[in-house]
């Protein structure tokens, strides 16, 4: 795949070791020097100076060859509720993504944003209100993870890309950023530590099944039919909902795994009793498990949220494998999208 070029210069974050490797040796460098460059930038350094292993002839000639951007913190929450801390990041060309950093038992895990922007038009989502601007780089995903490491302190062994955008609609850089944290000289962070997040691009569902990958795959589900699911995920509207379940299907065939539902509880819009037995009927069959998330109040939106406790209640005594969400950091603006339109509205 094409790295990112800027001004004549590469996106070296965005480069995977072998690659390094290559371009090593082209200029007549040693082969070994590749595992100590990706080490700087999976550590996140912000400048060639830092590397202070390589020769100063090496990072003058890393400097003319390749950028080595990470973003800036533009504003940052801290949840007195749980800990939660909120970034809003300020990327090299001024646009603006958001990440959460979650604390759990089993250890941290960072929310990560996919794309400045969403073009899929979900009603109930703050991020998708302006439209797409642009895909992220597989950096820029990177650098979210590194630079919430290194303002934190904290270690991170978990990534969930369920910030702003649809990690789908930006399947290559997706993809290379799952190599690059996956890399034992990088993160080091295993599939099984890794959620995605996608509002159901069913060719996107195959093509990820491809992979085999050991990560978990959740669905944006929200309405069991498509009557409602047309009205509040305009996507759904290319293919519906029978056939965004039989590609579900596939995918747990190929890969073994689990697929894990998410369904946003607004109350009078997908909170039925008929909707709870249509939903049961459609995921018992892949065994899957429902993530009830109680609705995240927009301001100026006329949904409202439902009752979570009682819905999953509903779908556990359908036989349905059914949770609600924790929420975190819910006094801070945690959820996605929040943030960075807020910013914008007052920019
Ligand atoms: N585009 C991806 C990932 C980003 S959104 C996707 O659609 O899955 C992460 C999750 O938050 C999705 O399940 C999304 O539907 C949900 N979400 C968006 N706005 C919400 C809100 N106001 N309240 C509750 N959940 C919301």
């Amino acid at each position: 795949m094409l790295i990112a070029e800027k001004n004549g210069k590469r996106d070296l974050r965005s480069m995977l070791p072998e690659e390094i490797g290559e371009y090593l040796a082209s200029i007549g460098e040693k082969n070994f020097r590749a595992g100590q460059i990706f080490k700087w930038v999976s550590a996140g350094a912000h400048s060639f100076d830092e590397m202070t292993n390589l020769s100063i002839r090496l990072r003058e000639r890393l400097n003319e060859d390749f950028f080595l951007d990470m973003p800036t913190i533009a504003k940052k929450q801290v949840s007195a509720a749980d800990g939660t801390v909120k970034y809003l990041w300020r990327l090299a060309d001024g646009n603006a993504v958001e990440s959460v950093l979650m604390k759990y038992k089993y250890g941290n895990s960072v929310c990560v944003s996919s794309q400045v922007g969403c073009r899929m038009g979900c009603v109930f989502c703050a991020s998708t209100g302006c439209g797409l601007v642009r895909n992220l780089l597989p950096s820029e995903i990177l650098a979210q993870v590194l630079s919430t490491e290194l303002d934190s302190g904290e270690k991170i062994s978990h990534i969930v890309m369920m910030g702003i955008g649809e990690p789908f609609d930006n399947f290559d850089n997706v993809m290379r950023f799952l190599s690059l944290v996956n890399q034992p000289d990088g993160l080091n962070i295993g599939m099984r530590h890794i959620s995605l997040s996608t509002c159901g691009l069913i060719d996107m569902i195959d093509k990820m099944a491809s992979f085999n990958l050991q990560l978990t795959l959740s669905v944006s589900l929200h309405a069991p039919d498509d009557e409602t699911r047309n009205e509040i995920m305009p996507a759904n509207r290319r293919c519906g909902v029978d056939a965004l379940m039989s590609a579900c299907s596939r995918y747990y065939e190929k890969t073994g795994r689990r697929i894990s539902f998410e369904y946003a509880l607004i109350s009078g819009i997908n909170d039925s009793d008929e909707q709870a037995r249509l939903l049961a009927k459609r995921v018992k069959p892949l065994a899957a498990h429902v993530n009830i998330i109680p609705l995240n109040n927009i301001e100026g939106s006329p949904l409202k949220p439902g009752n979570a406790r009682a819905f999953a209640k509903k779908l556990t005594q359908l036989g349905v494998n059914a949770t609600v969400r924790r929420r975190l950091g819910s006094d801070i603006d945690a959820a996605c999208g929040q943030l960075r339109r807020k910013t914008a509205e007052r920019e």
